[in-house]
This record gives C-alpha cells, structure tokens and sequence, in this order.
C-alpha cells in the first residue's frame, strides 16, 4: 500500500515565503509531489511564481492572514481534470468562493464582480486568455 502522508509547508518549511501556506502538500511514495488537485509540483512551482496576486481581483498574497489575502487554487474552467497553466491559477478565497462553480463569463458579470471593478480587462492575463480560448480537456492518446 502507498501511504500517503500530508505534509503542510507552513509548519515544516517555516522559512519558505508564504506561497504554499495554506496549500497541503502530497508526498507519495515514488517521490512525486502533488498537491490536492494533482497538481504537479513544477506545475505548481510556475503558477505559484506566475500568480503573485488574486487572478482576479489583484489582492496582493500577503501574510496578514485575513480571508482575502489567502490564495487558492483556481480551476478557470471548472474541470479539476484540466490540469495545464492555461486552466490552473491561484486567486484569494473571496473570489475564489464568489466563483463557486460559476461559469467565468457569468461571474464576471455578478454583483461581487460588479462591486468590485472586476471585469474582463482587469483580471490578469491568464483570465483573459481563458476568456479568448477556454482550456479544454485534452484527450491524451495511450
Ligand atoms: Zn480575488
């Protein structure tokens, strides 16, 4: 049996900045490091360097602690199956529990977004891309 054991950065790393802070880590046995949504850590390593802020709302990642500077992760498209940077970004859990499991062009259009001035031309890049090409599932070939 592979156990599995959880590992959280914020207290065995302690000198890390806060980038993985309230992101659980996974250690399997052959060594791989993924996180809960099977994020390969290179994968994760340039989302978490690429998204210094919301995605979204451009809240700054900070170590204040308050719900709004904690970052997520976010499934632009809401396929936990696409896993690529096009698809996989890091957004504050505001945004992040506003969008639910809203469809982008639908949420950018909601009160929360509304209230807050976030639109189609100020999210981040990534967003806009998703909004020109939404990630799709890939089917890989055997
Ligand atoms: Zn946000």
């Amino acid at each position: 049996m592979f156990s599995v054991i959880r590992i959280w950065w914020a207290k065995t790393l302690p000198t890390l900045p806060n980038l993985t802070s309230t992101l659980g880590i996974f250690l399997t046995q052959d060594g791989i490091n993924m996180n809960r949504w099977n994020i390969p850590q290179a994968l994760e390593n340039e989302i978490i360097y690429r998204d210094k802020n919301c995605v979204y709302c451009g809240v700054k990642f900070g170590i204040c602690g308050t719900r709004k500077s904690k970052q997520s992760w976010e499934h632009i498209v809401n396929d936990e199956r696409i896993i690529t940077r096009e698809n996989i970004a890091l957004c504050c859990m505001s945004c992040n529990s506003s969008k639910g499991a809203k469809l982008l062009e639908d949420w950018l259009n909601s009160k929360y977004c509304l209230k807050r001035n976030i639109t189609k031309d100020s999210v981040a890049e990534v967003i806009k891309n998703a909004l020109k090409n939404p990630p799709k599932l890939e089917t890989k070939c055997a």
